[in-house]
Order: structure tokens, then C-alpha cells, then sequence
């Protein structure tokens, strides 16, 4: 098959696989001897990628063991980590390194439901209000709906924000163990079509950006969406000094004019150091969504000097992850979650703990780092290893 470009796509096959390759070498005039050596067939994958023509390997490397005391990690975590950024797992580790010393961290979900927001077309204000009327007297009809798309998904609350001639309704889904994006997609189209029969509204986007995903917004980190993650740990003074060479109060200095006013000052939606960071390299190294690094990029840093011991927390609101699911069946995905014991049922949640301590370490380092003018120094000697090509 063509897609009119000469390229062949579609099919999963490994000869599918071989034609595209060659079809893409003869287009592009470059040869992809690397991208070839891939180590899982595209059989493997046919859920995760289309056109498939190999992989793109990315260091993987890990941080700790870090000690966690959380309600489902309980222990101590080897975290892997997968990014191309020198000095990120560095700093990671020495944080861990620094929450072991001070006896370990303390982690809880506190929220646990996957949202969608559909946007359904009304004639006006009134036939708005019909319609809600008709979904609050109704939302067993419409979970029934939902039950017979998903074993797992279970649709928990729905809120209704009407506008003009549209009226959104943001569902929330307990989603189990997977992520469960397209779970709550599948099941937010089957709980409108009943909508739509009853009212008259007409479904205009199963999306309707108030879910929200893939996007910076404030309803996310007000209300939280995937799991909503508190991690903490108090050091004490003598450890941040000898082992950050910083102190208590530089540090919370750092995090308030930083993180805090500074991150105002630019409008920022959450206020950290560089939660992104972690969450990326975590979400690549266990297949997760990468574009879901988003939400966690709304992480809050708490910093307070506790007479000179310092107390770090990181509230993290909407941590999007999955451990079945999406990509994390991928073979070196499952590997690695299976470093933490993270893989399939009844996991998911002792992932997010692991997760938000990883945050919580990563914050500590660099919040430390800058306190004590540190940053740049740590990066010229370890992420500057060669001069750019
Ligand atoms: P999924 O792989 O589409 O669905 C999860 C599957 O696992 C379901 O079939 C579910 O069965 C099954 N399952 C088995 N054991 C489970 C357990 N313990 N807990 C929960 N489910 C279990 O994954 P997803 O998390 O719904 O979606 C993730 C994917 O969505 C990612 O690839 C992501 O990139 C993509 N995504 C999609 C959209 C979208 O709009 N559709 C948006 C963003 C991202 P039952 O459903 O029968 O219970």
C-alpha cells in the first residue's frame, strides 16, 4: 500500500517493516543501518506505532536504591531512567543519596481518576439546563454505558460546565491499572451517544479540552487528573551541609524566590526546579506517554527551614501513568518496570509513589546545586563530555 508519497505504510509484518525502511532510504538518499537494529518485531508493537521502520534507542540508566515509605512502595527502589541529558541522573542519585541518609521519603496518592470532556452542541440556555437535568436523574443509565465498553473503567463523577450553545461535561474514570486515556475515550463516546438520544445535544468533540490532556491547565492541577502524588522528607541540618554543602535556609531561600515568586513572576502552572525532567526520563524508560510529561511538569516544590533541618515536599497533581497498557508492554519498557516490581495488576499506584520520589530527589539536588552555586559547574564536567558536532 501507498500513501502517495511512494512510501509504503500500514502492516505489520517484518517484511512490511523491510519494504518501508528501503522505501525510506530510497526517499531520503540516507541509510538507517542503526535504526534497523531494533530488538522487538513490529508484530510487538502494532498497538503503539504505525509506519513502523525500527527504533531509536535512548540511554537508559538508573538512580538509587531510594528508600520509600509509601502506602503501596514500601522499601527500597533502583529507579530507571532513560534520557540523554548528562548530569540528570547524577543529580538525581546524590538527592537519593541525601533522602537515604535522613532515613528515607514518604509518598501518598491522594486522587486517582482519569477525565475526559466531551463538548455536546445545545440549542440554548435552557435546553442546556434540560440536559443536565436529564444527566443528573440519569447517571446510572450512563454508567451502564460505560460498564459495557470497559471491565476495568468505571465511571466515577460527572461535571457540567455550560457555555453558550456548548455544554461540556468533564467525566472522571477510576481506569484500574492502565493509564487509561483511551479506556475513558472509548467509554466517554458510548456515555454521549445515550446523552445525545435523550436530549438532543449533539456531540460535537469527544475532547473538548477541558479534560485536560497534553496541555498545561489549571483545572488539572486544581482538581487533578491520573494520580495526584504528595512525597516528602525532612533532612537534617548536618546531612544538607555535609552532603549538599548548602544550608536549610539558602535552600528554602532558593526555592521561595525561585520556584515560587519567580515561577509567578513567568506564569508558570505549578512551580519547580525541574520536575519535567524526571518525569520524562521515568515515563520513557516505563512507556509511558511521553506528551504526558505535561502534567507533571505542574509539580509544586514546598521548601521549610524546621530549625535548621530542611523539610522538601512535591505535590504533584496529575501524574498520568499506566502499568498495563500503552507502551509499557513493549519488551525493554517491561524490563524495566520490573526493576521496581512495577509491571501489570496492582501496580500502578506504587509506580506513582516511586515516581514522585524520584521527583522529590531530583528537586532536592538542584534546589541544593543552586543554593550553592553548583549548577553550571555539575554540567560543564558531565553533560559537556564532547564538543557539539
Ligand atoms: P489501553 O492499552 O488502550 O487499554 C488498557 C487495556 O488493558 C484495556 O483493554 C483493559 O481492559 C486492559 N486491562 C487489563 N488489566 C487491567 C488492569 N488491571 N487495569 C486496567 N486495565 C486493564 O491503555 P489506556 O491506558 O486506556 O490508554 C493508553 C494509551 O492511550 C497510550 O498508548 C496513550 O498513548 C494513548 N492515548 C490515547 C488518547 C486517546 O484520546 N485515545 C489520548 C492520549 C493517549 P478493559 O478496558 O476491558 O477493562
Amino acid at each position: 500500500m501507498s500513501d502517495g508519497t511512494g512510501l509504503k505504510n500500514r502492516g505489520h509484518t517484518q517484511a512490511d517493516v523491510e519494504d518501508r525502511r528501503a522505501a525510506v532510504e530510497e526517499f531520503s538518499g540516507s541509510k538507517l543501518d542503526k535504526i534497523t537494529q531494533c530488538c522487538f518485531d513490529a508484530e510487538t508493537a502494532s498497538h503503539n506505532c504505525e509506519n513502523m521502520i525500527g527504533s531509536i534507542q535512548v540511554p537508559l540508566g538508573y538512580a538509587g536504591p531510594v528508600k520509600i515509605s509509601g502506602e503501596y512502595a514500601n522499601g527500597e527502589f533502583l529507579v530507571p531512567l532513560a534520557t540523554t541529558e548528562g548530569a540528570l541522573i547524577a543529580s538525581i542519585s546524590r538527592g537519593m543519596s541525601v533522602i537515604n541518609a535522613a532515613g528515607g521519603s514518604r509518598t501518598r496518592v491522594f486522587g486517582d481518576y482519569m477525565t475526559r470532556a466531551p463538548v455536546l452542541r445545545v440549542r440554548d440556555l435552557e435546553h442546556a439546563c434540560q440536559a443536565i437535568q436529564w444527566i443528573d436523574a440519569h447517571e446510572d443509565e450512563i454508567k451502564a454505558a460505560v460498564a459495557s465498553t470497559t471491565s476495568h473503567g468505571k465511571l466515577a463523577k460527572i461535571e457540567k460546565f455550560p457555555m453558550g450553545r456548548g455544554l461540556y461535561l468533564r467525566f472522571s474514570f477510576e481506569t484500574g491499572d492502565a493509564m487509561g486515556m483511551n479506556m475513558a475515550t472509548i467509554a466517554s463516546e458510548a456515555a454521549c451517544k445515550v446523552i445525545e438520544e435523550a436530549t438532543g445535544a449533539v456531540l460535537v468533540s469527544v475532547s473538548g479540552n477541558m479534560c485536560s490532556d497534553k496541555k498545561p491547565a489549571a483545572i488539572n492541577m486544581i482538581e487533578g487528573r491520573g494520580k495526584t502524588v504528595v512525597a516528602e522528607a525532612l533532612i537534617p541540618a548536618d546531612i544538607v551541609e555535609a552532603k549538599l554543602h548548602a544550608t536549610a535556609a539558602a535552600i528554602v531561600e532558593t526555592n521561595i524566590r525561585k520556584n515560587l515568586i519567580g515561577s509567578s513572576m513567568a506564569g508558570t502552572l505549578g512551580a519547580n526546579a525541574h520536575a519535567a525532567n524526571m518525569v520524562a526520563a521515568f515515563y520513557i524508560a516505563t512507556g509511558q506517554d511521553p506528551a504526558q510529561v505535561v502534567g507533571g511538569s505542574m509539580t509544586l516544590t514546598d521548601c521549610e527551614d524546621v530549625n535548621g533541618n530542611l523539610y522538601i515536599s512535591v505535590r504533584m497533581p496529575a501524574v498520568e501513568l499506566g502499568t498495563v497498557g500503552g507502551g509499557t508492554g513493549l519488551p525493554c519498557q517491561t524490563e524495566a518496570l520490573n526493576i521496581m516490581g512495577c509491571k501489570g495488576t496492582g501496580k500502578a499506584r506504587k509506580l506513582a509513589e516511586i515516581l514522585s520520589v524520584t521527583v522529590l530527589a531530583g528537586e532536592l539536588s538542584t534546589l541544593a546545586a543552586q543554593a550553592a552555586g553548583q549548577l553550571g559547574k555539575a554540567h560543564a564536567e558531565l553533560g559537556r563530555g564532547k564538543k557539539c558536532q
